[in-house]
């Protein structure tokens, strides 16, 4: 197996422990290059994330996982989806200003998280 497969496999478990622990809704993980996003989640439990992401620090990761994930719960970024950011991800405000830093492959300009 080439690193890329091999990170690309790390990263859905990683998504998976995160939803076991999260008790979300996830009924698939896809994984593909976004041209304006991180990350996307389905009111359904269909998750996809941008290829690139395994390669990024496990920090990052946690964070659009996460992210991602309370969106299971809660669908917007109000007083709830903080404290439990807070909750999981400690200065998760932090990670999210990183991320901005970091320019999207596609884009050159930071990827957007919904
Ligand atoms: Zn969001």
């Amino acid at each position: 197996m080439s690193t890329t497969v091999i990170k690309k496999n790390q990263f859905k478990e990683r998504v998976w422990d995160w939803a076991d622990r999260l008790e979300a809704r996830v009924t698939s993980i896809t994984m593909r290059p976004m041209k304006t996003k991180w990350a996307s989640y389905s009111t359904t439990g269909r998750l996809t994330f941008d290829a690139f992401l395994p390669e990024l620090g496990e920090a990052l990761q946690d964070y659009v996982i996460v992210h991602e994930l309370l969106h299971s719960h809660v669908p917007n970024h109000g007083k709830l989806w903080k404290s439990l950011m807070r909750a999981h991800l400690g200065d998760y405000e932090r990670l999210e200003e990183n991320l901005k830093k970091i320019a999207h492959r596609s884009l050159s300009v930071p990827g957007k998280i919904e």
